[in-house]
């Protein structure tokens, strides 16, 4: 990858390339990739999509759906900081096959820290799926975090926050 292809995935800002040469080296999570992840949601946040998605949680029951949001390793640790925060050290499946964060309540447990395929997600009642063509650049950003994080790939959410969980 060429330096050029860094700038412009993440903007050209110099702390952010290096953290990311540091975290490549040494091969585990720097803190500092909370930066990058809290930068593209509120970059999703910004952009005129209309979205009416009052924690509607319909896009959370995955058995009824058929649908799993993929995690790439950044948004696995940033949700991970949102289970552990939460109290929880490990996930238990859902009685119902939904998602192992929907609350007792039918809330999302952890909404604030909810990965980037729930905020751009497939709930007609919210506004459907966003178009790709507007979201490219950020899954872009996305795919490279997860790189630099030693990741290896989008992976559904119930696995790749437990295996972020199991880590040290
Ligand atoms: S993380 Fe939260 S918003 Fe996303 S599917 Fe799970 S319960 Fe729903």
């Amino acid at each position: 990858m060429s330096s050029m292809v860094k700038k412009s995935r993440f903007h050209g800002q110099p702390d952010l390339i290096s953290f990311v040469k540091s975290a490549r080296d040494r091969k585990k999570p720097n803190p500092e990739f909370k930066q990058e992840i809290q930068s593209i949601y509120a970059e999703i946040e910004a952009r005129p999509l209309p979205r009416d998605c009052q924690m509607r949680t319909r896009c959370c029951h995955f058995r009824l759906t058929g649908k799993t949001p993929l995690l790439t390793r950044g948004e696995a640790l940033y949700l991970a900081i949102g289970v552990r925060g939460s109290g929880r050290k490990v996930l238990k499946p859902h009685p119902e096959g939904a998602c192992p964060l929907l609350g007792r309540d039918g809330r999302c447990t952890v909404y604030a820290h909810r990965p980037f395929g729930c905020r751009t997600h497939f709930c007609e009642a919210a506004g459907g799926m966003y178009p790709r063509k507007h979201l490219a650049d950020l899954i872009q950003r996305l795919e490279a975090l997860d790189e630099a994080l030693g990741g290896d790939g989008s992976r559904p959410l119930e696995g790749a926050v437990a295996a972020v969980l199991d880590e040290k």
